[in-house]
């Protein structure tokens, strides 16, 4: 098989290797280029094997322009297979939480430079959620043409192989658990970074919306200088085919399941602005251009990522009880809604 030259795949790779005896790897599908190679789209988890543990799901690469967001969690992922060698408290922590962690969800739009996959299929306006309310033009999903940005894939097709992917981790490893979390990095919106919650298919709040809250509180508590605007997707702009809604209303189904997807949005609007010239690279528009920056955007990013994967293993101290929900639902629906 040949191998389209990906360098976030082949530091994948070697972080693979390097946690070989730690890891379970497992390549969920295989992507196929133009050209006629294909690409691994790879889920590799480690910590607890108890199927009741709670699980934090790391996910970048969704869009192939995007590669600061798959260098984020493979930078984290990086620092966690280099801990385990020497770390104890990881180690213990790892034994009440499962992380799993798909970096390069569309290796074959990163290979190609486009946000879409091969298909020219945008896979964050691939699932099957319809927006109850208008949405803006082409941004909020078209289906006029593959060669326009934004396109969601033919009506009734189903969804790409790359959110196969992504489902199919996500129905065998996270749905069979009682609390699970998990963080979608992307860039390339606004100046901020925000952390999204659901929806995006609706102004309606999302029925966890008191455990986001309690969340948020935790996170705000102990990182009282945080950058991130934390909000529900909807106040910036609705769209169709939202995974993550998608994803979110199946969770649903059984009601003492809680499931929570965070959509990361690194502002990089601010890296254009502080390195004009950015704005004449295609990927330049999306990724800081400048080496210390992108090692300082790499760095500020981990102690979120890790915060989510304590807030999971010890989701029982924070989570309100029947009596907190009443109060976090109306704190949550003042602050967004
Ligand atoms: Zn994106």
């Amino acid at each position: 098989m040949t191998r389209t030259k990906l360098p976030e795949l082949s530091a994948l790779e070697r972080i693979i290797e390097l946690g070989a005896k730690k890891l379970d790897v497992r390549v969920v599908r295989h992507v196929s280029l133009p050209d006629g190679s294909q690409l691994p789209v790879y889920a590799i988890a480690l910590g607890s094997p108890d199927p009741t543990a709670p699980i934090v799901g790391y996910f970048g690469g969704v869009h192939g322009l995007e590669r600061i967001g798959a260098e984020v969690v493979i930078a984290y992922l990086q620092s966690l297979v280099m801990r385990l060698q020497w770390d104890s408290t990881l180690h213990q922590q790892l034994e009440s939480v499962r992380l799993v962690f798909m970096p390069i969800v569309n290796p074959g739009g990163m290979a190609l430079g486009t946000r879409a996959n091969p298909h020219g299929v945008d896979l964050m306006r691939n699932a099957p959620v319809q927006a109850q309310e208008p949405v803006p033009f082409l941004v909020g999903g078209q289906r006029y043409s593959a060669s326009l940005p934004w396109y969601r894939g033919p009506l009734n097709a189903p969804m790409e192989v790359e959110n196969q992917a992504i489902c199919e981790v996500i129905e065998r490893e996270f749905f069979p658990r009682a609390f699970s979390l998990c963080v979608d990095c992307h860039s390339g919106f606004g100046t901020r970074d925000r952390l999204w919650f659901p929806f995006a298919h609706k102004r309606e709040p999302m029925a966890h919306l008191a455990e986001l809250q309690a969340l948020k509180n935790i996170f705000v508590q102990s990182n009282s200088y945080h950058r991130y605007v934390v909000e529900p997707q909807s106040l910036q702009y609705l769209a169709h085919g939202d995974l993550w809604d998608h994803l979110y209303l199946q969770s649903l189904a059984k009601p003492e399941r809680i499931f929570l997807p965070l959509t990361l949005e690194m502002g990089s609007w601010l890296w254009v602005k502080k390195n004009p010239r950015q704005l004449f690279s295609r990927h330049g528009i999306f990724n800081p251009l400048i080496e210390h920056r992108q090692q300082r955007v790499l760095r500020q990013h981990q102690s979120l990522l890790d915060f989510l994967s304590r807030a999971a293993s010890g989701h029982r101290l924070w989570l309100p009880n029947a009596e907190q929900r009443a109060l976090l639902h109306a704190q949550a629906l003042l602050d967004w809604y």
